[in-house]
């Protein structure tokens, strides 16, 4: 399958320059959604993961059925605010300013293999934060998969020590 196919891309959005690509039209097709949910489960095969973090919002929704393949526990990276019990927080640069994401520090046991899912790589700054997050609650990070990867951005370039996946690349 041609999983681009599948992926709108809409000029100009959510500002001027920008092209986004967005899967809510991969999601809308069960051939597409079984295809992205096997090429990632096919990422981790022969992986020991204890935990599969996702990231809000778009993070949640493949981290989740991987999690359940892989029989690990599901682990949600919020934007601030939204988690109710003891928080990591990581704070990263963005072109024009910063963002901020929460865990819940019970979240990782120390020891835990973690592999952390989010649907784009753009400059890898997101990724690298909860990388970071997730290393200070002691948890080792064995992989990082992605459904779509903007390598024009050099994400990996950030992520250079982990193993990086995605299905689908933009140059
Ligand atoms: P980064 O930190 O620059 O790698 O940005 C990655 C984050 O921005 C991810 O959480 C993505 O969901 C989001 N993102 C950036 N560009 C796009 C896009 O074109 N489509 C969907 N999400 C995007």
């Amino acid at each position: 399958m041609n999983l681009k196919e599948h992926i709108r891309n809409v000029k100009d959005f959510p500002k001027q320059g920008i092209m986004f690509r967005d899967i809510t039209t991969l999601l809308k097709n069960p051939e597409a959604m079984k295809y992205t949910s096997e090429k990632l489960l096919d990422f981790a095969k022969g992986l020991n993961v204890d935990k599969v973090v996702g990231i809000e919002s778009r993070g949640f929704i493949f981290g989740s059925i991987l999690s359940e393949k892989l029989n690990a526990g599901f682990i949600p990276v919020r934007k601030p605010g939204k988690l109710p019990a003891e928080k990591e927080q990581a704070t990263y640069q963005l072109e024009y300013g910063t963002d901020t994401l929460e865990i819940h520090k019970d979240a990782i046991v120390p020891g835990d293999n973690v592999l952390i899912h989010d649907d784009l790589l753009a400059t890898g700054g997101t990724m690298e934060a909860v990388c970071k997050m997730i290393e200070k609650l002691g948890g080792n990070v064995v992989q990082i998969s992605f459904i779509i990867e903007l390598s024009f951005l050099k994400g990996r370039d950030k992520l250079k020590n982990y193993d990086v996946r995605s299905i689908v690349e933009y140059d």
